[in-house]
């Protein structure tokens, strides 16, 4: 299996990419459409509030007896105007002035049903109302900013806008008073928001300024909610994007891992055979029967042989669960001094490399409760690995000694080391630690496999610990 791995992580990267800017896009429309609705909120509530201080104005003028007369508002001129203007152009207002002639007097025929249109004319009806109304009423009362700050302070604090601003009453181009919270000096950053009172020509203007902190903060408090619900999506779809790349790399290695097996496996296999052939060939075609001493060794040579391949296929069936689940084990009390001290004569005639072993057994007359020939085989990887994974020479300490718990039984080499980030793979099957000498030791991935899987059937732990370049130590631990 081949996986174009380079194009699908290229591919995760720029849908990862694609997912952020689409995302930013989308938060950044938000933002400024959230933007423009604060801000038409704070000139409704600036609007709502004038019409607030009008009202308590005119109460107060009444009550005190100051004013006993109404105040009339006509709206017909300034609707004409705007309509001339093209404010209202799509529509066709026809005005009948009643006898009276006030607003609420004022019938609107339109052309258009639209509601839009209604509401867009009432709009106007209520501008020009306010505008009027002021007009009229700051002759009578003049403006009290104070109470205007209070309404429009209390007004914004329950829409949930809380920022800190500067209120100020300009009257033809000068400021007549000013009102705001403590300490809030307005600067370049400032937000400005006018609300125009009434005019009495291009430069005689009446008109509250309001000068805010930046609305930035508020904005992302108000859409705190769905910027962590984006940040958590945008996670997770990475999380997933992330994982199946792992996934994919993963199944690429265990591939690779699988083919390096086959490859080395056919050629392991191979050997023994030839071997035990080549002794077996000689024994029948060569007359070598005759000879008892030469009988003895070449038999000898085939029970190595045999023993190496029963060890190989032990390992390749360890990798099948079935097997594991049904595999019979026989449990008896397995001397450690006997298997050792066979097995390190074993490896020390096998090995191409000076060995050179140190063996401690405590007591000597140490016993383990396992299936002597899984026990052996286990021993026997640890043995291998050593001398395969070192230098020129190798010196191996093997120690088992009898524990609180039960047996602990120690194979440690000072051979080439296994790195630390690698460590935990090893007993992965298939896993060969890549660089070192992976290719040029032959081996296929499966002893330290088998060593855990048999260890663990036999009711036991192994663990490992190594220091690149110093050695390597193995420990088995079985309980009583
Ligand atoms: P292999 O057939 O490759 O020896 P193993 O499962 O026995 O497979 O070992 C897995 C890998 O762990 C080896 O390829 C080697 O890189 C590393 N390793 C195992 N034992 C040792 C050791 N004693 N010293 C250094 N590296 C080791």
């Amino acid at each position: 299996m081949n996986f174009p791995l380079r194009n699908i992580i290229i591919l995760v990267l720029l849908a990862l990419a694609g997912i952020f800017l689409w995302q930013v896009y989308w938060l950044h429309g938000l933002y400024k459409s959230e933007r423009t609705s604060l801000e038409k909120t704070i000139k409704d509530v600036m609007t709502y509030c004038d019409f607030a201080e009008t009202e308590m104005r005119f109460k107060h003028i009444k009550t005190d007896g100051k004013f006993n007369g109404s105040i009339r508002v006509n709206t017909y001129k300034e609707l004409d105007n705007l309509n001339k203007r093209g404010t209202v152009n799509s529509q066709v207002i026809k005005e009948r002035e009643s006898k009276q002639g006030t607003v609420a007097d004022t019938a609107l025929v339109k052309e258009s049903d639209s509601k839009d249109s209604t509401l867009t004319i009432l709009v106007h009806l209520v501008e020009i109302a306010r505008r009027q109304l002021h007009a009229q009423m700051d002759k009578i009362a003049r403006i009290d900013l104070q109470v205007y700050d209070s309404l429009l302070t209390a007004r914004l604090d329950s829409a949930g806008i809380n920022v800190r601003h500067q209120l100020s009453l300009c009257i033809d181009g000068r400021t007549a008073a000013k009102r705001g919270s403590a300490g809030f000096r307005p600067d370049g950053g400032s937000e400005r928001f006018v609300l125009e009172l009434y005019s009495e020509g291009a430069d005689r203007i009446t008109q509250y300024v309001l000068l805010t902190e930046p609305l930035t903060r508020t904005l992302l408090i108000q859409m705190a909610g769905i910027l962590t619900a984006s940040l958590l999506i945008f996670i997770i779809i990475g999380f997933v994007l992330w994982y199946l790349v792992y996934t994919l790399v993963r199944i690429r290695n265990l591939d690779e891992m699988k083919t390096d097996f086959s490859n080395n496996i056919t050629h392991e296999l191979k050997t023994p055979i030839a071997v035990a052939l080549a002794a077996n060939d000689a024994l029948l075609n060569y007359g070598m029967d005759d000879n008892r001493q030469k009988r003895r060794e070449y038999l000898g040579v085939c029970r190595g042989q045999l023993h190496r391949l029963s060890g190989m296929v032990e390992q390749i069936l360890s990798m099948s669960m079935e097997r594991r689940r049904n595999m019979v084990l026989n449990i008896t009390d397995v001397s450690l001094k006997d298997t050792v001290s066979s097995l390190t004569h074993e490896h020390t005639l096998k090995a191409e490399k000076p060995v050179a072993f140190t063996v401690s057994i405590q007591p000597e007359d140490l016993t383990v409760r396992a299936d002597s020939m899984h026990l052996r085989n286990i021993i026997s990887n640890l043995i291998d690995n050593a001398v395969k994974y070192s230098n020129a020479e190798v010196s191996i300490t093997i120690n088992a000694a009898k524990t609180a718990g039960g047996v602990d039984i120690e194979v440690a080499d000072n051979g080439i080391g296994i790195a630390k980030d690698k460590l935990r793979y090893v007993f992965d099957r298939f896993f060969r630690v890549a660089d070192g000498n992976r290719y040029t030791v032959k081996g296929y991935g499966l002893g330290l496999y088998y060593v855990k899987t048999m260890t663990e059937k036999l009711g036991g732990t192994v663990s490992v610990s190594s220091v690149l370049g110093k050695g390597t130590t193995f420990k088995l631990h079985f309980n009583e």
